[in-house]
């Protein structure tokens, strides 16, 4: 599932149609509920990211909201195989267009008038997600750690990956209650998030497989980031800082994989 580091390398890519005119949007999914005549004839003012949300602010006010969720992607360029797989596509006046594929028809897409109307919560790369601020949130919750930082009402953007992957950095057990997490331990795992997520855009994300379901950026490229994951898809395999074996396990229905070597 694309998390906060591939949804902001998908829009970095969308970047490009900033300034361009849309000359038409074709809704090929009856599910999707989108004001064709209120899109057609706008510009793309900007293109921006909250949580894993994306955001497309169309002049006049209006913005076209996409949520990828397992399997979705919003892209520049297509394969023949997606072809069938996608739901709507924006025709844009300079002969560029923007794809929805949504193999498994579970990404949404929605029209707001009035900005984001969503309730989210701290994005973790601005200057509001603090190390206090964290601790403030893990103190406050008996809820295990690994759901606490997949609450996008809470924290917004991180996912299974990557909430697997800043744990193991700082030898948390996934399953640690929340508010035993000291100051000292929040002030690392703080760190952790924001190094990890940084390092993840850089990388342009994770990929696991080449089917139409993986991440891809929008101009179909894979990520990079999986090469440099220590626990997450790795059950059997070696801690690379402790040697014992990776384990995964089952939290709130996703999987959690950690090392009980030396997460503790
Ligand atoms: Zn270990």
């Amino acid at each position: 599932m694309p998390e906060l580091p591939e949804v902001e390398t998908i829009v970095r890519g969308l970047g490009a149609t900033v300034g361009s005119r849309i000359e038409s949007i074709d809704v090929l999914d009856q599910r999707l509920d989108l004001p064709q005549d209120k899109i057609a004839g706008r510009t793309i003012e900007a293109v921006s990211r909250r949580g894993k949300y994306i955001s497309i602010q169309l002049s006049g006010g209006g913005s076209l909201i996409v949520h990828l969720r397992m399997s979705g992607r919003l892209a520049l360029m297509r394969s023949a195989a997606e072809e069938k797989h996608t739901r709507f596509i924006i025709h844009l006046e300079d002969g560029g267009k923007i794809y929805f594929i949504n193999p498994r028809r579970l990404g949404t897409a929605e029209y707001s008038m009035d900005g984001f109307p969503h309730e989210l919560g701290v994005e973790p790369l601005t200057g509001d997600f603090t190390a206090r601020k964290l601790h403030k949130i893990v103190a406050g919750s008996r809820a295990p750690i690994k759901p606490l930082l997949m609450d996008q009402r809470r924290i917004a953007g991180l996912g299974n990956i990557y909430s697997s992957e800043a744990l193991w950095r700082v030898e948390i057990d996934p399953r640690r209650i929340a508010n035993t997490i000291s100051e000292d331990e929040a002030g690392k795992l703080h760190r952790a998030i924001r190094s990890i997520l940084r390092q993840a855009i850089e990388n342009a994300g994770t990929t696991f497989g080449q089917s139409v379901s993986d991440y891809r950026d929008a101009y179909g490229d894979y990520g990079k980031f999986q090469e440099m994951l220590a626990v997450y898809g790795r059950a059997g395999e070696k801690c690379p800082r402790c040697g014992e074996g990776i384990v995964r396990i089952r939290q709130a229905g996703r999987s959690t994989y950690f090392c009980p070597g030396c997460q503790k």
